[in-house]
């Protein structure tokens, strides 16, 4: 009898080191998540039990991204949580795409006034979310570039403002390709079909992420943090290099323990060599479960584990590898380089080890 392979799910006999660990060992920043609906739908409840239960988990500051690109979300999240515990949280904003449409040339202009207008009420960054480069056009009806120049004003107020830029382009790379049985995201994209880019109604991966590099480039004052690995955590070398070459790109993993932990050695690498420009986030809410994954995954050298707390993981039917990071990098990527770029307290007691970036003329 030949079973359906979706019916596969199997449990490793291999007998390996399993280390007990309950969260990160050390306070840490969560830099990339949510409260609404990718964070647990925590807006929805009282302000005081997200912070009772963060105080639990032992993250220090959460990082909002979903201000939205008007007043009304942020100035909500502003009056409920941020006033309640300005030292631990802070609220992103974002870009009203479908303005172009009406605004014409005026459009980047007046992006850039809004930003200014949600920094004023107490937006602390800017998220840039996927659709731009998969699905932005612009007021002729034609699909924006992320290397549009047309919209340096929004980038160069950031830099003006101070403002980090969280910035996510496209996806997993086998999002952009047919779901064949050779689609390594095969399980993924059978449940989330409408998480499919395949040609020729979306541009190809290779398009967007060179945009996203050349956005880097071009605006050496902004700050941006490439999120889930910048964008490419299938291409380890690519993001070293873009990471070497750009001294103002940080990167945070969030989402992507399955793609670091399967290619461990290279994922060991690139948090070693850039220990100063990686951030700890999660993407998956205040979860202690996820926070313990991760926490084993850059702490322990456990072997062939899970990257998920589902019973089949999401992203794809392999296992990963923990990096075993030394204390020194693991204080700087769980918090001490996201309280530098935030401008947050150091940890109480800790000597400076991080560098600012250098900056380019
Ligand atoms: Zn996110």
């Amino acid at each position: 009898m030949k079973l359906p392979l979706s019916d596969f799910r199997p449990v490793p006999k291999l007998v390996t080191t399993v280390t007990p660990i309950a969260g990160p060992s050390l306070p840490f920043i969560d830099a990339h998540n949510h409260l609404g609906q990718f964070g647990g739908g925590w807006d929805k409840r009282p302000p005081q039990a997200f912070f009772d239960h963060l105080q639990t988990t032992g993250c220090l500051h959460y990082v909002d991204l979903d201000g939205g690109w008007g007043e009304e979300v942020l100035d909500d999240r502003l009056r409920r949580f941020k006033a309640l515990a300005p030292d631990r949280y802070r609220v992103f904003g974002g870009v009203n795409w479908a303005l172009w449409a009406e605004e014409g040339a005026a459009f980047p202009d007046r992006a850039a006034g809004r930003l200014r207008a949600q920094a004023a009420r107490g937006a602390e960054g800017l998220k840039i979310w996927k659709p731009f480069g998969l699905s932005v056009r612009d007021d002729t009806g034609a699909l924006a570039a992320v290397d549009d120049p047309r919209l340096a004003p929004i980038w160069d107020t950031a830099a003006d403002l101070g403002l980090p830029v969280l910035i996510h382009v496209a996806d997993p790379v086998a999002f952009f390709d047919p779901i064949t049985p050779e689609n390594e995201r095969w399980d993924e994209l059978g449940n989330h079909p409408e998480w499919s880019f395949p040609p020729p109604d979306y541009p190809p991966f290779d398009t967007i992420i060179s945009g996203f590099a050349n956005l880097v480039r071009h605006h050496p004052q902004t700050t941006f943090v490439g999120a889930h690995v910048a964008c490419y955590a299938e291409n380890l070398a690519w993001v070293s290099a873009l990471i070497d070459e750009c001294p103002n790109l940080y990167i945070d993993f969030s989402a992507r323990i399955a793609e670091l932990g399967r290619a461990p050695r290279a994922a060991r690498a690139l948090m070693l060599r850039h220990a100063g420009r990686i951030l700890f986030g999660t993407d998956a809410g205040p979860d202690p479960a996820t926070y313990a994954i991760y926490a084993r995954f850059l702490e322990t050298a456990d072997e062939y584990f899970s990257y998920s707390p589902d019973p089949v993981p999401g992203q794809g039917r392999w296992r990963i590898y923990g990096l075993h990071l030394p204390p020194d990098v693991l204080a700087k990527i769980y918090h001490d380089n996201a309280a530098r770029l935030f401008g947050l307290p150091r940890r109480a007691g800790a000597k400076d080890n991080t560098q600012p970036p250098r900056r380019t003329p």
